[in-house]
């Protein structure tokens, strides 16, 4: 096992490894810009080192920074959380060229799962369900996309291969507006990610957001954790998660998960990752693999009572999982609230001095965030500063204890929106369960 590992990131998430460094007795060093050295990993490190200025560019995704923090503090390997640089396949070769151990998977894996169109082949010939489209990337000859589209059928989503974020798509209706959304996507692509490879998919109008958890180790064995709904959004950014998916059958999470668990064996997958699908009319449409930690993690450690953390080091580490898929009970039901510094009415962020902070607690409350009272959230980064998850022995009692643990929460100083959290555990559509990605948009009038 590793006796000293770097934590590529900030905030919660970087607190978060912090505390399975601390189980499992290895030592942890923070790396920080000059705008985190009060984070609170960064005040409990056993060391730490400022890699640079406070912008990301110069800091977080620093590359060279970054692994020489991993040489000067003599660690043995590098877990790069989720965002910054955890998706880079170069960091991820660099730091294994440097002599380092990425806690992730292989760069190539990284690269593989970077390009949509190349994930969709891959899964495609595992055996996962994929949305209908072009099948490969799109040409540049007019009849051809226009026929295309026409076999797939109106409404068609138009898609960058090197997209994310939200980012490089364009949804069309009628085929009179088809070339132009084309031709404008692709210049959007090529400016913004540099590769204006695009292909096409049906655009499918109300759907929900499932994702499978999978684990792999680099022996050959997958698991599936179950699934997350991740349906309540605004403008594709997940603002509540829970899990199980309300509705889901057990067949149908065996069906899911065990072809994303395939997929993996056949992949040579190593590490924590997430399989994204839509969900229409109880089919599952594959959209794209994140390989890397997710936020929502924890919902499905509530459920399964499994440290992903943990498991992420010890596959990293070389050892083999620690449990097999009969082993893998999915128990009660758990719900994760993203608290953000933002106004709750107009999503601005609200930076400042959290002048005082009250967490809830109680039976069933798991609170993941490194803001205490005193503390500055900066500008420079995302504004998400800590979640907020209940568990409970069914989705009732998940609610009713989050319900609970958002009316004693206290953050004074800055806005957040915790508001908007209260207002959505409240809201009859949502108790009952099983909304689609445009709830919460349409509730909110946008
Ligand atoms: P990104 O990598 O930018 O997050 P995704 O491919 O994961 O891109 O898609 C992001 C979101 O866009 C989805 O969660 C969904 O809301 C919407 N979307 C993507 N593809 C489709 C589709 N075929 N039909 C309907 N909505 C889609």
């Amino acid at each position: 096992m590793f006796e000293k590992i770097v934590i590529a990131n900030r905030g919660e998430i970087a607190l978060r490894i912090q505390r399975a460094c601390r189980e499992m007795g290895i030592r942890t060093v923070a790396v920080h810009s000059e705008a985190d050295r009060s984070l609170k990993h960064v005040l409990l490190a056993d060391e730490s080192v400022c890699i640079g200025p406070a912008p990301s560019a110069q800091s977080y995704l620093n590359v060279p920074a970054v692994i020489s923090a991993a040489e000067v503090t003599d660690a043995q390997a590098i877990h790069p959380g989720y965002g910054f640089l955890s998706e880079n396949a170069d960091f991820a070769e660099q730091v294994e060229t440097s002599g380092f151990v990425f806690i992730g998977p292989r760069p190539e894996t990284i690269r593989t799962m970077g390009d949509k169109v190349a994930a969709i082949e891959a899964m495609k010939s595992a055996g996962v369900p994929c949305v209908p489209g072009s099948d490969g990337p799109l040409s540049d000859r007019p009849e051809e996309i226009q026929q295309i589209a026409k076999r797939i059928g109106y409404p068609v989503i138009i898609k960058a291969a090197a997209g994310g974020g939200g980012r490089g798509m364009r949804v069309v209706h009628t085929e009179a507006k088809l070339l132009d959304a084309v031709s404008l996507t692709r210049s959007e692509a090529r400016n913004a990610f540099g590769s204006d490879t695009l292909y096409m998919e049906k655009y499918l109008e109300n759907p929900r957001h499932i994702e499978i958890q999978v684990l792999a180790d680099s022996h050959g064995n997958a698991v599936y954790l179950g699934e997350r709904d991740c349906s309540m959004q605004r403008r594709h950014q997940k603002v509540l998660e829970e899990a199980p998916a309300p509705g889901l059958t057990e067949e149908q999470r065996r069906f899911i998960g065990e072809r994303c668990a395939q997929a993996c064996r056949e992949m040579g997958y190593r590490g924590a990752g997430t399989f994204e699908f839509l969900y229409e009319n109880g089919e599952f449409y594959f959209i794209e693999m994140n390989t890397r930690l997710q936020v929502e993690h924890p919902v499905t450690e509530m459920i399964t009572g499994i440290d992903l953390v943990r498991e992420q080091i010890r596959i990293a580490a070389g050892e083999p999982l620690s449990c097999t898929q009969e082993e893998i009970v999915l128990r009660g039901h758990a719900i994760e609230c993203r608290i953000n510094a933002e106004d709750p009415e107009t999503f601005m962020p609200s930076p400042g001095t959290v002048s005082a902070f009250h967490a809830p607690g109680g039976l069933g409350v798991r609170i993941d965030s490194h803001v205490y009272s005193g503390y500055t959230v900066p500008p420079y980064y995302d504004s998400m500063i800590g979640k907020l998850i209940t568990f409970g022995p069914n989705r009732e009692s998940a609610l009713a204890r989050m319900r609970t643990a958002l009316d004693e929460m206290v953050v004074e100083g800055i806005k957040t929106n915790i508001p908007l959290q209260q207002d959505l555990c409240r809201d009859p559509a949502f108790i009952a369960g099983g909304t689609n990605i445009h709830y919460l948009e349409k509730k909110l009038g946008l």
